[in-house]
């Protein structure tokens, strides 16, 4: 990069605030996707809205990309400069701004950590709903991009129901502000549009979110399994008798042999082959019975042990094994890659069975666990990075596990959202006119495609790679997809 650009960023920000050294740009090489890595030419830490602005209009005179960045801890490589430019690393930005008690809502910066949130309105019996497992990392920003989900959004909704309003800037450096206090859209919802755009529409710099009042009463069970079929039928069942949990997790074997042997021990039971983490919460009155309908369930479908905690020091416990269960991985197996689809939830056990048949084919070990109630799946598949035939296994597992979660009505993504990792795939699911519908709504937001480029939209080359797999022209959609990105077309 420029050093005229560098000295430009170092009068708007201060000198320590500009990164551009090759080592200390490491870190910043990809996000918690480590499979694929690109270095930024520089990494950038603003305070303030007005200088997240500076930077953008300074980027925009020179033509270099840039993207902005929580705490990386996303799974789809949406924070990979996968240009080189500028990073504009969002974590200085940290603060709760405000917390209106009474009307509930509170207001603020970006780079607060999920959990920072609850923490903060916990005095007022408050707290921020959506929860994903990495909460006690990553930042509202990166939930406001990845419209995040989490184990209690099977109730509650995912990041875009508490989202009341956003102050961002736009690819040209102007900033906006979207939606109100009040949670009342008035003209188009763009607010709608941009939560969930994967940091490709505008950055966020202020979030107004929805608070809720903590439940009066919470019941957290955990139901064993000696068999993986047992376990996803209880959750079909569950939900086809009308009852929605606060939480449906599931944990298999492996992810249990996993938590166990880490520091997130849980207490989970070794010899199941797959458990159930399931709570509900709400008024006292009926908790019960809606906990025993549960239990009866369980039992039904062959739990051989269904456990209630019971105090809040156990019921954390077994949360601490859920949300830690990513993290402990890393005490049995070198790396993993997590997958993120979304499937009917009555096609579970066929496709795990699929993927279990995948694991043996591939000689690679993989642990389940995911958000269950909601379809949600995440095969973590284990592997050895140091290793090229795993490294090159694991993208055609990949691949074909994506492909089984389509052939059954799926989704691409749950919640770790298309970024790099799965824009080659979108093309599985999309025709070319959906996909240039999307790509004109890009542009209108991001017309020059200097904010976050190479993300979400399948190339050229890949398009005619996925060809093989796909019956519609993608040698085609690709050269569209070029078009339409270049704004050569119409
Ligand atoms: C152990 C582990 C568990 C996880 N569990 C869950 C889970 O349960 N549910 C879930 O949904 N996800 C989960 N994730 C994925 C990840 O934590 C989420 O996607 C999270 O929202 C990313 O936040 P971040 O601050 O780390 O964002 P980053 O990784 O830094 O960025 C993610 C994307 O957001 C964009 N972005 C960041 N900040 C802004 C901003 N201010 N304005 C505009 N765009 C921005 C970036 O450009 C990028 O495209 C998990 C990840 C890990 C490592």
């Amino acid at each position: 990069m420029k050093k005229e650009v560098i000295k430009k960023l170092r009068e708007i920000l201060g000198s320590p605030a500009v990164i551009e050294d090759e080592t200390e740009l490491l870190v910043y090489e990809c996000d918690a996707l480590t499979l694929f890595k690109s270095k930024p030419d520089a990494v950038v830490f603003p305070w303030t809205t007005e200088q997240v602005a500076q930077i953008v209009r300074l980027a925009n005179e020179h033509r270099i990309p840039f993207l902005p960045r929580g705490a990386g801890t996303g799974l789809s490589g949406g924070a990979l400069a996968v240009e080189g430019g500028i990073i504009i690393e969002l974590q200085r930005m940290n603060r709760v701004l405000s917390i209106d008690a009474d009307n509930r809502f509170a207001i603020v910066q970006p780079g607060v950590v999920n959990l920072h949130i609850s923490q903060a309105v916990a005095p007022y019996g408050l707290y921020y709903a959506p929860d994903p497992s990495s909460q006690m990392a990553c930042s509202i920003g990166g939930n406001v991009a990845e419209n995040s989900g989490g184990p209690h959004c099977l109730k509650y909704g995912m990041t875009t129901n508490h989202i009341l309003a956003i102050e961002a800037v736009t690819p040209k450096g102007e900033i906006i502000r979207l939606g109100n206090a009040a949670g009342e859209t008035v003209g188009m919802d763009l607010l709608g549009a941009i939560v969930g755009s994967e940091g490709t529409f505008v950055i966020v710099t202020e979030i107004t979110i929805r608070l809720l009042q903590k439940p009066q009463w919470v019941k957290t069970l955990l139901a064993a399994f000696h068999s993986v079929e047992d376990c996803s039928q209880t959750v079909s069942d569950i939900i086809a008798a009308g009852i929605v949990p606060a939480a449906l997790e599931f944990v298999d074997a492996k992810t249990i042999e996993a938590v166990e042997a880490s520091v997130y021990k849980a207490g989970y039971p070794q010899d199941a082959a797959a458990a159930l983490l399931i709570e509900v919460d709400g008024f006292r009155e009926g908790l019960e019975e809606t906990s025993n309908a549960i239990v009866e369930i369980c039992r039904r479908n062959r739990s051989y042990d269904v456990r209630v905690a019971k105090d809040d020091e156990e019921r954390a416990r077994l949360w601490l094994g859920r949300k830690g269960a990513f993290g402990a991985m890393g005490r049995i197996s070198p790396d993993m890659i997590t997958m993120d689809a979304v499937i009917p939830r009555t096609r579970l056990p066929e496709v795990l069975a699929e993927i279990a048949r995948m694991s043996d084919r591939y000689g690679l070990a993989v642990a389940n666990v995911f958000h269950a109630g909601d379809g949600n799946l995440h095969p973590l598949i284990l592997f050895d990075g140091r290793r090229q035939d795993q490294v090159e296994k694991i993208h055609r597992m990949g691949e074909e596990i994506v492909k089984l979660c389509v052939d059954v009505g799926g989704a691409l993504s749950g919640e770790h959202g298309i970024g790099y990792e799965k824009k080659e795939f979108m093309n599985l699911v999309f025709t070319e006119p959906d996909l240039e519908m999307m790509m004109r709504v890009k542009r209108v937001f991001n017309p020059d495609g200097l904010l976050n480029p190479s993300k979400i939209f399948p190339t050229r080359r890949a398009c005619t790679e996925i060809g093989k797999h796909t019956t519609t022209s993608t040698a085609e959609i690709g050269k569209r997809v070029d078009e339409v990105l270049r704004g050569s077309a119409r």
